[in-house]
């Protein structure tokens, strides 16, 4: 008989997504957890983002046409990706190896060890809702990517081809274009001339969605300590030295510790000696508009960069790119750039009216890969970040390989294997 692995204690440091992912699944293993969070559960990017639980998207952000982006980011303020000057010192590293990233060789290796999660991420996801966790506000029906670019259409589409050939995630629609398409989508403006739908993808509203986990996990009797800063790990690497309010430290340790501190994971690692691939905030923005009528699809356009989404009764605009090194800044700037964008996207909105707006911080790495493992030579502390424009599609995904890594399994996706050396957190 199979020996069952000793229950552990288990301390998480960061409440978003990944946090609080993990943390589900190691409760489903019957572990203790203590989740330490240095602002709220859901804080982050957790419950502004686009909802997107999607397979055929999990792929690295560097690529040839994003380094045109990169570029332009630094001179056009009204680009959806912008990068402040001041900060280009500290970004300088990570935009070389973003640039080299996106090489053929490297993008093509990225994309392979990414596409290792793609027939994990709904079982995963379907665990959750199976045990009661709220996944609603669900579009089951694919997403409608458009783009009025023909070079951008066809490519991206081609692309996607290409993805679902190999395994990774359902092949495309046709592509649609002019009436056929305007029939397809009536939310749409003119001026949207092509589109094709991504049918097996889904959608979900991440605010109940955390806002459900939180409740579990409080029930299961998860021990949120909250207002307290992660700021370095102990000296056994079981734990993690935390400051409250008032400026006091607090020691926090287990059996094993969790790093699950998204885009703000680096100066934690950092100030602990623990060599790492860095994570930078890449910021998103969203709002909620009232709209004459409700688009029948997630619409994602990937030439104006803003991603429409029916989410519960609302209607959620999601789109930029901003690298100012001030995760919870919000720049007024930057949402208007993206209402401009969203306004030539879909009709019968009312512009006037916006509200839920948010800001929050994407995890970004140069490769696009997030970091997951233990750190080499400490094999108690575990770090789970770096997930990019993916977290929430890779969140319940990766709170199992968590729960593997504790348990000192090989992880799985899907009951495959999964090969974690891409996402090494020294590389
Ligand atoms: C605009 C936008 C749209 C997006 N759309 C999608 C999408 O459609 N699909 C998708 O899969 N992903 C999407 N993402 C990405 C996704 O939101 C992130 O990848 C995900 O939130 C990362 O999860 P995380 O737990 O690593 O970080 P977060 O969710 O940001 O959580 C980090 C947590 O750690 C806490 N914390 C920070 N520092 C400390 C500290 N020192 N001590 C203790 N706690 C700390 C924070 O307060 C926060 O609660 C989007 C992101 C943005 C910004």
């Amino acid at each position: 008989m199979a020996e069952t692995p000793p229950k552990q204690h288990v301390v998480i440091v960061g409440g978003g997504l990944i946090g609080l992912c993990s943390a589900h699944a190691l409760l489903r293993e019957g572990h203790t957890v203590t989740i330490v969070e240095s602002d709220h559960p859901g804080a982050g990017a957790a419950i502004g983002n686009a909802g997107e639980i999607t397979p055929q998207q999990v792929a690295p952000l560097a690529s040839p046409n994003m380094v045109k982006d990169v570029v332009k980011g630094v001179f056009t303020p009204t680009h959806y990706l912008t990068i402040a000057l001041s900060k280009i010192p500290y970004l300088a590293f990570w935009g070389l190896d973003f640039i080299f990233a996106s090489g053929k060789k490297r993008m093509a290796s990225g994309s392979a060890a990414l596409a290792q999660f793609a027939d994990g991420i709904f079982p995963s996801l379907d665990r959750l809702t199976e045990a009661g966790i709220d996944t609603t506000g669900q579009q089951r029906d694919g997403f409608l990517m458009t783009a009025s670019d023909e070079d951008l259409l066809v490519g991206s589409h081609r692309a996607y081809q290409e993805r679902a050939k190999k395994g990774w995630g359902t092949a495309p629609g046709p592509i649609m274009r002019g009436k056929e398409l305007h029939e397809f989508e009536p939310a749409l403006q003119p001026g949207i001339t092509g589109g094709y739908l991504l049918p097996a993808e889904r959608s979900l509203d991440p605010v109940t969605f955390v806002a459900s986990l939180v409740e579990d996990l409080k029930k299961q009797g998860v021990d949120f300590k909250v207002g307290y800063k992660g700021d370095r790990l102990t000296a056994d690497g079981r734990g993690i030295i935390a400051v409250d309010a008032n400026g006091v430290e607090h020691t926090f340790s287990g059996d094993k510790v969790v790093i699950a501190a998204g885009a703000y994971t680096t100066p934690i690692l950092r100030k602990s000696g623990v060599k790492h691939k860095k994570v930078v905030s890449g910021k998103g923005y969203s709002f909620s508009v009232p709209v004459e009528t409700m688009p029948r699809h997630l619409i994602h356009s990937k030439d104006r960069n803003a991603v429409i989404i029916p989410m519960h009764e609302r209607l959620r605009v999601v789109g930029m790119m901003e690298f100012d090194e001030k995760p919870d800044q919000f720049n007024k700037s930057r949402m208007e750039v993206l209402e401009k964008a969203a306004r030539t996207v879909i009709k019968g909105a009312d512009w006037d009216n916006k509200y839920e707006e948010w800001v929050g911080p994407r995890p970004m790495t140069s490769d696009g890969l997030p970091l997951l493992g233990a750190v080499k030579g400490r094999p108690n502390t575990i770090v789970a970040t770096g997930h990019n424009m993916h977290g929430l599609s890779l969140g319940p995904i990766t709170g199992e390989v968590v729960a593997d890594l504790v348990a000192g399994r090989t992880p799985t996706s899907d009951g495959k294997p999964l090969d974690i050396a891409p996402f090494a957190v020294q590389r």
